[in-house]
């Protein structure tokens, strides 16, 4: 593992102050510091780290850590409270339509695992919630992403509905949404076309299916490994779309998860899920406690 947990940092300090009996304000600083390190090698956004050591400073002093005989355990615990506290502090589900179907709109870049979290996500709804979801593919530009949704589709007995790629992606929203009505399916899940740059165009699009298809959730996926790259792909899309939740992939990988604390805390929105690995049972409702210990290390 490349990354060294805090709790093994911050032995360092504890061993000098062990013995000590009480600790100074000093001592604290010194933990902090080693805090900020963790965070930054996790991939935390320096915005995000730097306001987050200052919270959690101020409690440490406030408190009787200071007066604690467990200093060091006590800084762990109130990091990790804060950590979980920025992330949502709880797990946040899916918002189902009062009135089916239900309509959910994965956008993301390309390669960030947006087809496989869309047959992931099918796979849980039927599952978890009992719902008889439509696969839509909407991204005409890659003929190879249709087939792979439509080859995720007979290998979980799905319907995925297609028009090619000659079609506009807002037709095809629009004929789907028929289709959904027709065969009384409670959950349309549109896979739209993921680019290798966010630009204008593709927003413009997003744009035109939302208007139509008036999702009641916009997931947006991104890869976890690409670590601030990700909150600026995140930050991006918000602004231009708003979306209403995110789906972390790749978090089986070797990557702390820095990207789940920045990705909330500057846009505000929650991770909904997080992607496990390639199969499509690996797909978690995201808890941000565990996040937090994993970042923690
Ligand atoms: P898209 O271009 O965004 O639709 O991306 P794909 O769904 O085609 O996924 C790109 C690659 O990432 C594929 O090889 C997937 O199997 C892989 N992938 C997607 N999600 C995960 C995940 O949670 N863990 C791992 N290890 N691989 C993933």
């Amino acid at each position: 593992m490349a990354f060294e947990g805090l709790a093994q940092r911050l032995q360092g300090t504890l061993q000098k102050i062990k013995g000590k009996g009480k600790i100074s304000e000093a001592d604290v600083k010194e933990m902090m510091r080693e805090v900020r390190f963790a965070l930054i090698e996790a991939d935390v956004n320096l915005k995000v780290v730097k306001e987050f050591v200052k919270t959690v400073s101020e409690r440490a002093v406030g408190q009787d850590v200071m007066k604690s005989l467990t200093p060091g355990q006590q800084v762990v615990k109130i990091v990790k409270d804060e950590l979980t506290n920025l992330m949502g502090g709880e797990q946040n589900p899916i918002q189902f339509a009062r009135k089916s179907p239900t309509v959910i709109m994965m956008v993301g870049l390309q390669g960030a695992g947006k087809t496989t979290t869309t047959g992931k996500l099918a796979t849980v709804l039927r599952k978890r919630h009992n719902k008889k979801p439509l696969l839509v593919a909407a991204d005409v530009y890659r003929p190879a992403a249709i087939q792979q949704l439509q080859t995720l589709g007979k290998q979980l007995t799905l319907p995925v509905f297609s028009l090619g790629t000659d079609v506009s992606p807002v037709e095809i929203a629009r004929q789907a949404l028929e289709e959904a009505a027709r065969e009384h399916h409670d959950v349309v899940i549109i896979d739209t076309a993921g680019r290798l740059h966010v630009d204008e165009k593709l927003m413009q699009e997003l744009k035109d299916i939302q208007a139509l298809s008036k999702p009641d959730e916009v997931f947006l996926v991104v890869d976890a490994m690409t670590g601030q790259d990700a909150v600026n792909v995140a930050k991006s899309f918000d602004e231009a779309i708003g979306i209403t939740g995110v789906v972390l992939t790749k978090l089986d990988g070797d990557t702390r998860g820095g990207a789940a604390l920045s990705i909330r805390s500057v846009t505000q929105k929650p991770i909904k899920f997080v992607g496990m690995g390639e199969k499509m049972d690996a797909l978690e409702p995201f808890h941000p406690e565990r996040m937090a210990s994993r970042i923690l290390g």
